[in-house]
This record gives C-alpha cells, sequence and structure tokens, in this order.
C-alpha cells in the first residue's frame, strides 16, 4: 500500500515519500505528515532474531513506499556500517532498574547520527528518482548537535551543499569544536547571535520565501533541510524503538506483547514523534514519557493544554533540548485535531503571531498516553552524581534530565512497567558538565584533562569524535546577526 505525504497546514498538498524528503518543508510552513501508518507485517518474534539493519528494512519498506528494496537496502547498509563503533549500533544497557537504549554510538556521538548517517543516502536517491538536476543546499539550524551529524553526512556529498546555523553562544564547547573544524569543500557553518530558536525561526523563513526558491532554481539551486522537520529524519528514529522492545523479547525481559514505557529528553520533539509512529505501527508502548529541561513549555502544555513560548529562553546544560518552539509537536497538534489542516494552520498562526495557543479539550483527551515531566539542573546534576556511583554509569546531562524525569513518574504513579530511556548523548560530548555533576573541583581543568579524567573514571574508551578535535584546526569563522541570515546564505552559494 502507497503511503501518502500530507502538508499539516494544507490538506491538498501531496507528496510521495522521495519528494517530502527532497522538499523537507510542505509550502505555507506546514510539515509531511504520513496520510497512513501501515502496520509492521512481520511478528514481533521474528524481529527479536534480526539485527538493527534489517528491522529498518522491516520499517522503512512500509514508510518509504516509493522505494524499491534495492535502493532502501543501499542507503541502509551504507549509513549503518563501521561509522558507527558497535556492530548492534544501537546497544541496550540495563542500569539503575531501567533500559538505557544508546543512539551515541555513531561518527558524532550523539543521537542525531541514526538519523543523519541515512538521510544524504535517502536523498541523493530522491534526487535521482525524481530527475533533480539543480544542486542541493541542505539548510540547518542546530542547537548543538543536528549541525555536526548533518555535517559529517553531507561533507564532501556530490551535488549537495550544507549550510549549519547554530547559536554561537548556546552550544557546548565541544559542540562548538565539532562544527567549526568540519572539512568539506561544500560545507559552511554560521554563528548567530541568538538562540536555537533564532535559527530555526531564520531558516523556515527562508524556506517558506517563494520568490527565493525561484531566484535560487535560476542559479541551479534548491533547498532541503536535515532539521527533523524532514520525514526523512523522522522514520530512520522509528528504528531504533522497535530494535530495543525486540531487544528485550531476546532477552527474556518481556513477552512479545507485552507494553513497555519510553522516556525520551525532548526538545524539538522529533525523537518522542518517532516512538509515538512506533506504537501506531504496532509496537506496544503504554506511555510516552516527555523530559524537559528548565525551558519546560512542554511540560506546562501537556498539563494545561496550553503551548505558550512567552517566557525566558534558559540557557541549560542540556543545550539540545534548549528550545521554546518544538517544531514537531505540529504533527502531533494536526493529529489530535483529527487530521484537519485548517485547525491546526489557525493554531499555527496564533503561536507564529500571539506565541501561545490552547487545544480544545477534545483533543486534550487524546493526549493520555504521554506523561510531561521536567528536571531542574540541580536535579539533573545529582542524577549523574547518584547513578555514577550506585552503578558506575556516567550518563550525559541530556539523558539524566530523562532519567530524573523517570524517577519521579514512578515515584509519583507507581508504575513499573519495564522502560526504555532513550540516551541521546555520549558524555564525552558534555564533559565539563558532567565531570562537574561527579565533583565540583573538576571545574579548574581543560576540556581535555576532563576528556582523560572521563576515561579513567567510566572505562569506557575516548571516541574517535573527541580524539579528532583534539588538535584540529578551526575551518570556520564566520558570525553573524540573526538578521543577516540570508545574506550568508547567498554569499556562501556566490548569488
Ligand atoms: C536533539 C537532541 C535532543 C532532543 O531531541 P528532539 O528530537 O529535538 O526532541 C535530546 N538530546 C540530545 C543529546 C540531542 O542532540
Amino acid at each position: 500500500m502507497e503511503v501518502i505525504y500530507r502538508s499539516t497546514r494544507n490538506a491538498n498538498e501531496t507528496a510521495t515519500a522521495s519528494q517530502a524528503i527532497l522538499k523537507g518543508l510542505a509550502n505555507e510552513g506546514g510539515l509531511f505528515v504520513p496520510d497512513t501508518i501501515p502496520s509492521l507485517d512481520v511478528s514481533i518474534e521474528a524481529l527479536a532474531d534480526m539485527n538493527y539493519q534489517e528491522i529498518a528494512y522491516e520499517v522503512l519498506k512500509l514508510m518509504l513506499t516509493d522505494f524499491s528494496e534495492e535502493e532502501l537496502k543501499y542507503c541502509i547498509n551504507s549509513a549503518y556500517d563501521k561509522k558507527f563503533d558497535t556492530p548492534v549500533i544501537a546497544p541496550l544497557v540495563n542500569k539503575a532498574g531501567a533500559n538505557y537504549l544508546e543512539l551515541f554510538h555513531g561518527s558524532t556521538i550523539a543521537f542525531k547520527d541514526m538519523a543523519l548517517s541515512i538521510l544524504p543516502y535517502l536523498l541523493t536517491t530522491s534526487a535521482k528518482k525524481n530527475g533533480v538536476e539543480n544542486e542541493i543546499v541542505i539548510l540547518t539550524a542546530t542547537s548543538g548537535d543536528t549541525g555536526k551529524a548533518a555535517l559529517a553526512g553531507f561533507a564532501d556529498v556530490p551535488g549537495t551543499k550544507i549550510i549549519v546555523f547554530y547559536p554561537k553562544n548556546g552550544v557546548s564547547p565541544i559542540q562548538e569544536k565539532q562544527m567549526v573544524t568540519q572539512k568539506g569543500d561544500n560545507t559552511f557553518v554560521v554563528g548567530i547571535t541568538g538562540n536555537f530558536d533564532d535559527a530555526q525561526t531564520g531558516v523556515k523563513k527562508m524556506f517558506s520565501d517563494t520568490e527565493l526558491a525561484a531566484y535560487m532554481n535560476e542559479k541551479g539551486y534548491q533547498f532541503s533541510s536535515a532539521n527533523s522537520i524532514n520525514i526523512g529524519r523522522l522514520v530512520p528514529q522509528i528504528v531504533y524503538y522497535v530494535y530495543a522492545y525486540s531487544r528485550l523479547v531476546a532477552n527474556g525481559s518481556i513477552k512479545a506483547g507485552d507494553k513497555i514505557n519510553v522516556v525520551v529528553p525532548t526538545g524539538n520533539f522529533g525523537n518522542i514523534l518517532a516512538a509515538y509512529y512506533a506504537k501506531e505501527m504496532g509496537l506496544p508502548i503504554a506511555k510516552f514519557i516527555c523530559a524537559s529541561n528548565d525551558n519546560k513549555v512542554l511540560y506546562d502544555f501537556f498539563k494545561t493544554g496550553t503551548y505558550d513560548r512567552n517566557r525566558e529562553f534558559i540557557l541549560t546544560t542540556s543545550p539540545s533540548m534548549d528550545i521554546l518552539i518544538s517544531s514537531n509537536l505540529e504533527r502531533l497538534i494536526y493529529k489530535i485535531a483529527g487530521n484537519d489542516a485548517q485547525k491546526n494552520a489557525e493554531l499555527m498562526r496564533k503561536l507564529s503571531s500571539e506565541g501561545v495557543y490552547t487545544i480544545t479539550d477534545e483533543m486534550k483527551a487524546k493526549l493520555d498516553e504521554f506523561y510531561g515531566g521536567y528536571a531542574t539542573e540541580d536535579e539533573t546534576a545529582q542524577t549523574i552524581n547518584r547513578i555514577y556511583n550506585s552503578d558506575g554509569y556516567i550518563m550525559d546531562t541530556h539523558t539524566a534530565v530523562a532519567a530524573t524525569v523517570y524517577d519521579k513518574y514512578v515515584n509519583e504513579t507507581g508504575d513499573k512497567t519495564p522502560t526504555v530511556i532513550a540516551s541521546t548523548a555520549s558524555p564525552y560530548k558534555f564533559t565539563r558538565s558532567v565531570m562537574n555533576a561527579i565533583d565540583k573541583a573538576y571545574d579548574a581543568k581543560t576540556d581535555f584533562e576532563l576528556v582523560d579524567e572521563l576515561n579513567r573514571l567510566s572505562g569506557v574508551s575516548v571516541p574517535q569524535a573527541i580524539e579528532d578535535i583534539r588538535s584540529a584546526a578551526v575551518l570556520h569563522d564566520t558570525v553573524c546577526d540573526k538578521e543577516d541570515m540570508l545574506k550568508v546564505v547567498k554569499e556562501f552559494l556566490k548569488i
């Protein structure tokens, strides 16, 4: 059965999977959503016998129906290879009463690699299938991790250029170093004087500028997106939830059909939405526990039904979740509005003009599978410290937000359902915050002294991604005002 993708803001705009991947964003700022979500057509028992790549094929073949088997297998096998430092791709580690799904074993040591290592293959295959001759310009806003993962994926890919905007003062030192040392003639990294929301808004504006699109086309270019608004990001993220469930069955923790809960440290709402889609495909998930940091706009939303971005933007030690406009929530809003593009567009107009909207009681009633929680900075640090001391397991700050919220959830509800916590980054990516949580005295050390100390405490070898930047030269030093994003894009493309 062919899956058609439709805009959340205009019921008449449809696309095939490959067209939606190429386009990134629908017209008028809408997002592409699948009209129907097919059920998995293999048994859980069969999945338990498959490896990551085989499970990826089972999921992707149902969602990306205009790709051939050969095309999908080429994309999957090119993505999930030796770039990952473990053959299982996403290990499931049982510690401190939960199952941590480690999604950070790819080349840039954050979960963004799970999707961004395959997106370049999906995108170039889509371009070929649709006879696209323009060069594709990947325009990306990043809160720190998407940027590097997208750069690594697209560097030197023929027929593409990639431009990344990051908040100059809003990412970790290691995140920044990873991005500004990126090689590749087709890469361009720009710091902006603003926060992630400013970067994302600027990028979305360029996407919806039809005059700009026509001008680009004249010059032989077209934009696409590597952000999680692209369904080519979301669909590969469904895979690891299916994989995690099948490992729990394989290792005897649960029986096929038993329900699990998932906890996801959330920013742009992409990762947790992928878990929701996994349930729609038939995976037995009871609760989606949405974990926020001090930027707890989603916690407030699930509690009250009002989404309100009119608040102070707080810089935290989990910078990849410092977000007040969670783009992918729109896909859920569209769904609970009864797949009503007009109703959704109305709410999104309110969000952009007033910064706030409220859903109806009828819509709110459809959200009871979701539980929103948040962790303060102190609580997050205490969790890192506590689990290091109890289990010798050192987690990054984002994962610690999730672990904290999970604890709160269990204390509040007594729900002991087996649980998978999405572990979204290596502690090596946020070394300073992680080591400070273990002992404040570490703050006096340099970043790379801390790396070696983390290695000593955890016994986990230093990832290649960190070794690579120890002595790498800075290759990108452009900084611009948030108003000047279009100007620097034009300069880079020489148009
Ligand atoms: C991007 C990111 C998140 C948030 O994921 P969303 O899909 O935006 O909700 C959480 N943790 C880390 C480490 C990330 O890089």
